[in-house]
C-alpha cells in the first residue's frame, strides 16, 4: 500500500474493527438506518449529481433506481436482521448426539470490506452491498467509479457526514486509485464491473488470500419461444433497453427468435418503442453515460452494417441514442462477443429450444436468461441445460426488485451472491461451532486399538 490517505483509512477501521469485532444487533440497526436517511435526506441531491454525471438522466428513474431500490434493502435487512443473527443449529454425526455434542453455525463479521463500485448504478451499487456489509457487522471502504465524479464526491461527502471515520469511508479516485484499492489486505472485496478488470482485482487480491465477490456482467440472453405473446415480449423488451438506457448488467443483450416470428416481432418492438417515447417524453429518458460509450455502440453497429440487417428505431425521445436491432450479423464482429450495455439489441434467428439452449451454452455463463413462452416443459429444460446467475420467465429485470433473492452471477459473470440473507452470510465468516457433550468418546480413536474400535468403526459406515 503506497497512498498515505488509503493506509490511513483502512487503518482506522481495522483498528475499529479490532476494538469492536462483534457489533451488537442495536449497532447494525442503527448503522443501517443511517444508509436510509442518507438516502431519503439527500435524494434531490443525490438525482441531480446522477444526471450531471450522465448529461441527463431522469430524476424519476433515479429516485426509483438508485434511491428507491437501496432503502427496499435497507428495510429487508432491518426487519429480518434478528434471525440472520440467530445461530443456526446443525445435527452432530449419531455418535457424538449420543454423547451429548452440540453444533451450530454463527455468523462473525469478516471485518473491513473493501466495495468497489461501478458508473450504471453508482448510488445503488455502493450502497446496496454496503448494507449486506453493515448487517453482517462490518466496517466498509468504498471506490465508486470515476465516471460519476459529482455522484461519487457527493456519496463521499454525505459518507462522512453520516457515519464515522471507524465505520465506513469513501475513496474517490481512477485506475491508479483502484489498482492501490485492490492491493489492501482487506478480509474480503466485492467488485461490480467488468470482466477484464475482474481478472487483474483476482490476481492482487490472490497476493493476500482476500476472499472476492464478482458482480459481473457479459451477454444476458432472452429466448423467444414459439408460444410466446410477441407484443408482450417487445414490451418488455423494449422496457430492458429504455430502462437507464439499457445500461444495465441484466439487460437483454441478445435475443433469440426464429425466422417465421422475425418480422412480427419487429413490427411489436417498433410499436413498443413508439408507445415509450409518446407517453413519456425525454423527461423520463436516460442518456448513454459519457462521449466514449456511445462511440463504443456506433462502433459496435458499424462494424456489422455491411453483412447485416440494422434497424434504427425513428422516436428518439427515449434516450439521446436510438434504439438499434443487428440482425444476424457474422460470427467475427466484436457485437456477437462484446457486452451490449446500451440500447442496441442483437438478434440471431434460430431453430427450435435445443438450437437455442446449444446458442447459449456455446458462451460464457450469463448473469441472466430470460425465456418468453408459454411452456413450462420448456422453461425446466433451460432451467436444467444451461448456467447462468439468475433465470426469469416472462420478465425482464424485475428479478433485481426482490431483496429476498440472492443476486450474482457464475463463471464469467461473477462469483458470489449478495442481498438478503445472501448478502448476510457472503461477508460473514460463517463458523463451525463444536461443544463436545457428557460422555468423553475419545477412547474409542485412541490406540492402542482394539476390537471394539474395529467395530465401531464398521458401524459408523452404516449410519
Ligand atoms: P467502471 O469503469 O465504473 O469500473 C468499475 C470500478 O472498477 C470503478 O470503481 C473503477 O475505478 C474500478 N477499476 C477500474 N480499473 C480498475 C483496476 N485496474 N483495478 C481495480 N479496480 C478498477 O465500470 P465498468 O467496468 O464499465 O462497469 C460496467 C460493467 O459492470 C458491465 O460489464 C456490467 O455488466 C457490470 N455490472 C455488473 C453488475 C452486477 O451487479 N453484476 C451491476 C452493474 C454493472
Amino acid at each position: 500500500m503506497n497512498s498515505p490517505n488509503l493506509e490511513t483509512q483502512f487503518n482506522t477501521l481495522r483498528n475499529a474493527y479490532k476494538a469492536e469485532p462483534f457489533p451488537t444487533l442495536a449497532t447494525r440497526l442503527d448503522r443501517l438506518r443511517r444508509v436510509k436517511a442518507l438516502l431519503l435526506d439527500n435524494e434531490a441531491a443525490l438525482c441531480e449529481a446522477l444526471s450531471s454525471d450522465f448529461g441527463y438522466r431522469s430524476i424519476d428513474q433515479s429516485s426509483f433506481a438508485d434511491i428507491t431500490t437501496t432503502v427496499k434493502s435497507v428495510n429487508h435487512a432491518i426487519k429480518n436482521l434478528k434471525f440472520w443473527m440467530q445461530a443456526e443449529r446443525r445435527t452432530p454425526d449419531f455418535s457424538l448426539r449420543m454423547s451429548g455434542a452440540k453444533t451450530y453455525v454463527e455468523a462473525f463479521p469478516k471485518g473491513v470490506v473493501g466495495i468497489i463500485s461501478p458508473w450504471n448504478f453508482p448510488v445503488n451499487l455502493a450502497l446496496s452491498p454496503l448494507v449486506s456489509v453493515l448487517a453482517a457487522g462490518n466496517r466498509a471502504l468504498i471506490k465508486p467509479s470515476e465516471i460519476t465524479p459529482h455522484t461519487s464526491a457527493l456519496l463521499a461527502e454525505l459518507i462522512a457526514k453520516y457515519f464515522s471515520a471507524e465505520e465506513v469511508s469513501v475513496v474517490c479516485g481512477g485506475v491508479e486509485v483502484a489498482q492501490e484499492f485492490v492491493k489492501i489486505p482487506f478480509d474480503h472485496i466485492i467488485y461490480t464491473g467488468g470482466e477484464t478488470v475482474a481478472r487483474y482485482i483476482m490476481r492482487d487480491a490472490a497476493e493476500n488470500l482476500v476472499p472476492l465477490t464478482l458482480e459481473l456482467g457479459g451477454k444476458s440472453p432472452v429466448i423467444v419461444a414459439a408460444s410466446a405473446n410477441l407484443v408482450y415480449t417487445a414490451s418488455r423488451v423494449a422496457f430492458g433497453k429504455y430502462f437507464n438506457a439499457g445500461q444495465i448488467c441484466i439487460a437483454p443483450d441478445y435475443l433469440l427468435i426464429s425466422k417465421g416470428q422475425l418480422e412480427e416481432f419487429l413490427i411489436e418492438l417498433k410499436s413498443a418503442v413508439e408507445h415509450l417515447d409518446s407517453s413519456t417524453g425525454y423527461g423520463d429518458a436516460v442518456s448513454v453515460v459519457n462521449p466514449r460509450h456511445r462511440d463504443r455502440l456506433n462502433d459496435l453497429v458499424s462494424e456489422c452494417e455491411a453483412d447485416a440487417r440494422v434497424v434504427r428505431f425513428s422516436g428518439v425521445n427515449q434516450s439521446d441514442y436510438q434504439l438499434t436491432v443487428v440482425i444476424d450479423p457474422p460470427s467475427h464482429v466484436a457485437l456477437q462477443c462484446s457486452e451490449i450495455f446500451g440500447p442496441v439489441l442483437l438478434i440471431k434467428t434460430t431453430g427450435d429450444i435445443s438450437d437455442q439452449i446449444n446458442l447459449i451454452n456455446e458462451g460464457s455463463h450469463p448473469l441472466v436468461i430470460y425465456y418468453f413462452g408459454k411452456s413450462e416443459k420448456e422453461f425446466n429444460r433451460v432451467a436444467r441445460e444451461t448456467h447462468s446467475g439468475g433465470l426469469v420467465k416472462n420478465e425482464i429485470i424485475f428479478q433485481y426488485a426482490n431483496d429476498d433473492l440472492p443476486f450474482g452471477g457464475v463463471g464469467g459473470s461473477g462469483m458470489g451472491k449478495y442481498r438478503g440473507e445472501y448478502g448476510f452470510k457472503e461477508f460473514s465468516n460463517n463458523r463451525a461451532v463444536y461443544k463436545s457433550g457428557f460422555v468423553d468418546i475419545s477412547g474409542f480413536i485412541t490406540p492402542p486399538y482394539s476390537g471394539m474400535f474395529r467395530m465401531v468403526n464398521k458401524i459408523m459406515r452404516k449410519i
